[in-house]
């Protein structure tokens, strides 16, 4: 499924494409998205000064709230009745975001991902054992059709149930697995306690995504599964995973599928656009999307685009790990979290300061929260309850720390650094 016409598209060709394709969603927006044309207006921007790529930066960003302001069909561009199939992200309290696939974008979505699948070494007749979760999130049924788009056997285990994903992979004998970096530990830890080594797994290729890892995790999980691992990238508000992932041969950045989406760094504090190789916040605009194009969406990860390597054939940039996100989004095995959200949680006791610590580990296989509070009293009783209430309000399980007032560190502003994340640090 390497599609050489797209991915080794000679570079003026491939730049042409993308303005009359960015051309195109720009038009499109203003004539049949309000809210866009009130954006486009706010800042007086109009369609027809989009003429070369650099005139891109003077369009409005799109964020997470203008999809929550729309809530939930009013970033559309086509009639309900066109729409194939609904997403939403895991918002954990308030709106979640809606994102809708029209029949174009379903096909759109089957071929990145195929593209992806390839590019991480599954070939077509290969099994693909998918754990990634069926349903709202776009993570399993996206990986899925783009699975059978290849050619692979997908065997739709969805998330969580180890023991019969240990079954099926053992009766099975699958050579692809899909599934995020910390559960591929999980796995193979459960594996190992079923006596496999590496080496009796039938297990070849492992596309692993949707939260931060690193190399060091590589490392670890091919040697743990006896696989090769890759990088998978993506965000529902651009389609879901599939908007680029490494070469498994090659395994240094992820290939960005830039005839589809367009991908600019921008400074997390100016928003000005930044040279290929800076870190910055990656900004991207999907560019043959119909039901719900967006433009110059601001994802919040940070990273940098290096250039393509030609030893791959491919024409492409790359994009490096996600080293963190401008926000303070934690992802905590898979959810996404606020420190505001736990701010409120804990604001109902009265004995709780402000002043507070969320530390993010990866002990073992699992990531870890603790939040460490300044608090009034610092017996057991309170810290567990605290806890219970975090895990009753938002739905993630932390471990709490209740330290005497003042103890925390503060810097040089009085401000203390309100997540520490310490999970690439192993
Ligand atoms: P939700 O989790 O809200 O349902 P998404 O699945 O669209 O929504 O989450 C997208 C976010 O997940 C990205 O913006 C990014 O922060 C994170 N993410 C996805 N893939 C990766 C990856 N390979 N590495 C690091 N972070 C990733």
């Amino acid at each position: 499924m390497f599609n050489p016409t797209a991915e080794a598209m000679p570079l003026a060709q491939l730049r042409a494409l993308q303005l009359e394709r960015l051309q195109a969603t720009v038009q499109r927006l203003s004539e049949r998205v309000p809210a866009y044309r009130t954006k486009f207006a706010e800042v007086g921007v109009t369609p027809d000064e989009l003429k070369t790529l650099g005139d891109l930066h003077r369009f409005p960003f799109t964020r997470k709230s203008d999809l929550r302001d729309s809530y939930p069909f009013g970033l559309f561009s086509v009639p309900r009745s066109e729409l194939r199939r609904i997403h939403a992200s895991s918002g954990t309290t308030g709106k979640a975001t809606v994102v809708g696939y029209d029949r174009n974008d379903l096909d759109v979505f089957a071929e990145v991902v195929a593209r992806s699948l390839y590019a991480a070494g599954a070939r077509p007749g290969m099994l693909f054992h998918n754990a990634y979760g069926y349903g709202l999130f776009t993570g399993g049924l996206g990986t899925h059709a783009g699975g059978e788009r290849l050619g692979l056997g997908v065997v739709p285990i969805s998330g969580g149930n180890t023991d019969k994903q240990v079954q099926l992979i053992e009766d099975f004998g699958p050579e692809v697995i899909a599934c995020t970096p910390s559960y591929a530990l999980v796995l193979a830890e459960a594996l190992r306690r079923r006596g496999h080594t590496p080496e009796s797994l039938s297990l070849r290729y492992a596309v692993l995504g949707a939260e931060p890892w690193s190399d060091t995790m590589r490392r670890e999980v091919e040697t743990r599964l006896g696989v090769k691992a890759t990088n998978i990238y993506g965000l529902s508000e651009i389609i879901g995973p599939g908007v680029s992932n490494e070469d498994v041969h090659e395994q240094q950045g992820s290939y960005l599928w830039e005839d589809h989406f367009y991908p600019e760094i921008v400074g997390p504090d100016t928003g000005e656009v930044l040279p290929d190789g800076e870190f910055g916040v990656l900004v991207l605009t999907s560019m043959t999307r119909t039901a719900m194009p967006v433009l110059r969406y601001w994802t919040g990860d940070i990273t940098r685009l290096l250039p393509a390597d030609n030893a791959t054939g491919r024409t492409m940039r790359r994009m490096d790990f996600i080293q963190g996100r401008s926000d303070d989004m934690i992802i905590l095995r898979g959810v996404n979290v606020y420190p505001s959200q736990i701010e409120a949680v804990f604001g109902q006791f009265a004995e709780l300061r402000p002043h507070y610590q969320l530390v993010l580990s990866r002990t073992g296989i699992m990531d870890e929260l603790l939040l460490k509070v300044e608090s009034g009293r610092t017996d057991g009783a309170l810290g567990r309850e605290v806890v219970q209430r975090i895990k009753a309000q938002i739905g993630v399980s932390v471990t709490c720390e209740l330290c005497e007032d003042g103890s925390l560190p503060r810097s040089e502003g009085g401000k203390l650094k309100r997540v520490l994340d310490l999970r690439g640090a192993r």
